[in-house]
């Protein structure tokens, strides 16, 4: 699944990509992902204008286009962007599509049909229904703000508190393992039981592991639409390999139904 440096990285390589191209038109094979518009006022709402902003709210992606409204996209946990030449046949897994007056097409696939795009018709951020519970943004979420966070999660654990967009927005399950090995926090540790010294070293990882997610990706990926197969990764998907910091082979566990990556040495704190 996309996660925030997967995101920034499709928004910088987006806006390179599509900005201020003309939308000849759009389509859509999957009517449920359509929030608040049906095919044919999406294509209204597009057709002949231009997308002149793209942004990034946790792990939604925003389109604004030059008769002021916007596009909310979530990619949920398989969908992907794809620019295509228009004369190309379409993709049997295709949701949404943009074509534009260039001959080139951005494609939204999902073999899951679980994407979401959402029509702010009147441009307004705060009254889209993708983003109106979302938690502060991961990177940007300050000291304080996380202190409470942990303080209020009384017995809840810190793996799927972090993984809670309602709580804070952008982290999913490869980043948060990688953000817990860093700090050496157990995954299933109590959230509200970290002392100041483990709150202060995840504040600074949350941010630092962020931050090396995009480079990392963005070496990866290049100028391209795709996701990193993040192969980069210290703990993520590397069971059985020594970790880094100590040698002691990884471990993989499951965390509230998900796959989990740690070191039982570094991460021993349970
Ligand atoms: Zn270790």
């Amino acid at each position: 699944m996309p996660e925030l440096p997967d995101l920034a990285v499709f928004q910088q390589n987006l806006k390179t990509i599509v900005l201020n191209k003309i939308i000849s038109s759009s389509g859509c094979n999957a009517v449920k992902s359509l929030i608040n518009s049906s095919p044919e006022e999406l294509d209204e709402a597009v057709k002949g204008n231009q997308f002149t902003d793209i942004t990034r709210r946790g792990k939604h992606l925003i389109f604004t286009l030059n008769n002021d409204l916007r596009l909310v996209l979530h990619l949920m946990l398989r969908g992907r962007l794809l620019l295509l030449k228009s004369s190309q046949t379409h993709h049997t897994e295709e949701c949404i599509w943009f074509d534009f007056s260039d001959g080139t097409m951005l494609v939204v696939i999902d073999p899951t049909r679980w994407i979401k795009l959402e029509l702010l018709k009147d441009g307004d951020l705060n009254n889209s229904k993708l983003l109106k519970n979302l938690g502060p943004e991961a990177d940007k979420v300050t000291l304080e703000e996380l202190k409470e966070i942990l303080q209020k999660s009384r017995l809840g654990r810190i793996k799927p508190l972090l993984m809670d967009q309602k709580k804070i927005a952008g982290i999913g399950n490869a980043y948060v393992d990688e953000i817990l090995w860093k700090s050496k926090i157990h995954p299933n540790k109590t959230a509200s039981l970290l002392t100041d010294a483990q709150i202060n070293t995840l504040y600074r990882n949350i941010s630092n592991v962020l931050k090396w997610g995009v480079e990392e990706s963005t070496k990866d990926v290049g100028g391209e639409l795709a996701e990193s197969e993040r192969s980069w990764m210290n703990v993520y998907r590397k069971r059985g390999k020594p970790c880094p910091n100590c040698k002691t082979p990884i471990e993989q566990t499951k965390v509230v139904g998900r796959d989990t990556f740690y070191c039982r040495r570094c991460q021993c704190n349970q």
